[in-house]
């Protein structure tokens, strides 16, 4: 191969990642810890991506996938309703629509159960997953066992939770659901009209500085001889007889194994190892208040009736919503997240003074079934696939990292992993 430079291991495997979001961040520790000589490729800054504007929930209880027969009901207003649930530009409608006609197959009773099921084993180990990585990488005051708040306003609302609850019900999740008062004794700040009701996960976890973990993660592996590259990753190629080349915008450089954990950005790189995978990007939004007050809200609280959260970040309280289908490369449209401002201000009135610092965009990098792509290519066996996480990715990264650093090492898996493998697409 020309203008290649071999990796020197001294013996040990040399292992690339692509994509230093919380996922190629996670993975990189679990990797070096098992001795591999870790890589992680990254155009950007570790974790500055998509893993860095996210509500910070680890979400144990997230047991419902995206499509559910409700959301199909809503698809309509998808193209007509500047509020609804989700938005698809008109001009991204024939690329989304392979995805959106396997999103409205996932949404079937039947695979929403099956779904439901693949979900349980990830989302429940996700926290003991997380705290572990943490402990490798003494991080484990940035994760916060305060649980997973939704409040409800009306009883039409709340009743459209119940396939949640059946489905958290169903797989065991520990939930409860909160009257006014209980609700008040969790969230004091929030305006008592703006909630009737709640739904309360306590053994979820959150994380206030997304990024910090992100950064932490990767800290641990690199104190394990990791290296991180900044250079756009070009071309993933397998090399006759075996090993990878990774081409960048400078360099081509030759490795034992990939791990192709570039969220969103991940399609093209499967095609070119021989994979297929339906994949698209739900666009999420943020707008971060510069508050002052820590004491505003203690966890995430999430408003399902308005389509949004509001999280309390280490920089200000974010407001998060937005579900919009519009590809990789069309401009932002902060439209329906600003229209969300004075309702933030009117549940959590302590927000009325203060100033907007940012307004933000990210890719969730999604399936139509809202399972992740964790697995071997089937088309080049030195080839690991870990992305797809939709709104899930900080749950799921730790416990992907593990169940990839697992398959490293042949041990055996710990629950069925063939709902996630690549050739379901
Ligand atoms: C508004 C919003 C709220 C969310 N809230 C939550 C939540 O509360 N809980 C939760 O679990 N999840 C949440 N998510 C989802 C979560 O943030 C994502 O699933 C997760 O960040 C995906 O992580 P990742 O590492 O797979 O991808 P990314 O963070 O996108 O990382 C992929 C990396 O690959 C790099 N890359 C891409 N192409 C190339 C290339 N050619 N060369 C080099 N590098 C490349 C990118 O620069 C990027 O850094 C939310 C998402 C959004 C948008």
């Amino acid at each position: 191969m020309n203008h290649a430079e071999i990796q020197a291991t001294n013996g040990r495997r040399s292992v690339a990642i692509v994509g230093a979001g919380v996922v190629g961040a996670a993975t990189a520790l679990a990797l070096a810890a098992q001795g591999y000589l870790v890589t992680v490729f990254d155009h950007g800054e570790i974790g500055a991506g998509t893993s860095s504007g996210n509500a910070g929930g680890i979400v144990t209880g997230a047991v419902t996938p995206t499509a559910t027969p409700g959301v199909l009901r809503s698809i309509p207003s998808y193209v007509f309703d500047p509020n609804g649930a989700a938005v698809l530009r008109p001009s991204h409608f024939f690329q989304v629509l392979p995805w959106l006609l396997r999103f409205i197959e996932a949404g079937r009773p039947a695979r929403v159960a099956s779904i439901a099921r693949a979900l349980e084993p990830l989302v429940s180990m996700a926290m003991q997953a997380h705290l572990e990585l943490a402990d490798m990488s003494g991080s484990r005051s940035l994760i916060q066992p305060v649980g997973w708040l939704k409040v409800y306003n009306s009883d039409a609302g709340f009743s459209e939770s119940a396939l949640d609850r059946q489905l958290m019900t169903r797989h065991g999740v520990n939930f409860s659901v909160l009257n006014a008062d209980e609700v008040a004794d969790l969230e004091p700040r929030l305006d008592k009209n703006s909630y009737s009701r709640g739904l309360f996960q306590p053994d979820s976890g959150f994380v206030n500085y997304p990024t910090a973990l992100t950064r932490a993660y990767f800290e641990g592996a690199r104190q394990r001889q990791a290296q991180y590259i900044q250079e756009s990753v070009l071309e993933v190629r397998p090399i006759e007889g075996g090993g990878i080349a990774i081409r960048t915008d400078k360099t081509t450089r030759q490795f034992d194994s990939l791990v192709l954990a570039a969220g969103a950005w991940s399609k093209k790189f499967a095609k070119q190892i021989g994979d297929n995978v339906c994949l698209d990007t739900e666009r999420g939004y943020h707008i971060s208040f510069a508050s002052t007050d820590d004491a505003l809200l203690r966890r995430p609280v999430g408003f399902p009736e308005r389509h949004c959260v509001l999280s309390p970040m280490h920089d200000g309280i974010s407001l998060v919503s937005g579900d919009e289908l519009a590809g990789l490369n069309a401009p932002p449209d902060y439209r329906r997240i600003r229209a969300l401002v004075p309702f933030a201000k009117s549940v959590l009135p302590g927000l009325a003074d203060q100033a907007i610092q940012r307004e933000w965009m990210g890719y969730r990098p999604s399936t139509p079934d809202s399972l992740p792509v964790i697995g071997r290519s089937p088309s080049c066996k030195n080839v690991y696939y870990a992305f797809g996480h939709g709104h899930l990715g900080l749950t799921l990264a730790a416990v992907t990292a593990q169940l990839i650093a697992g398959m490293f090492s042949g041990r055996p898996a710990p629950f069925d992993l063939s709902p996630y493998r690549i050739s379901r697409f």
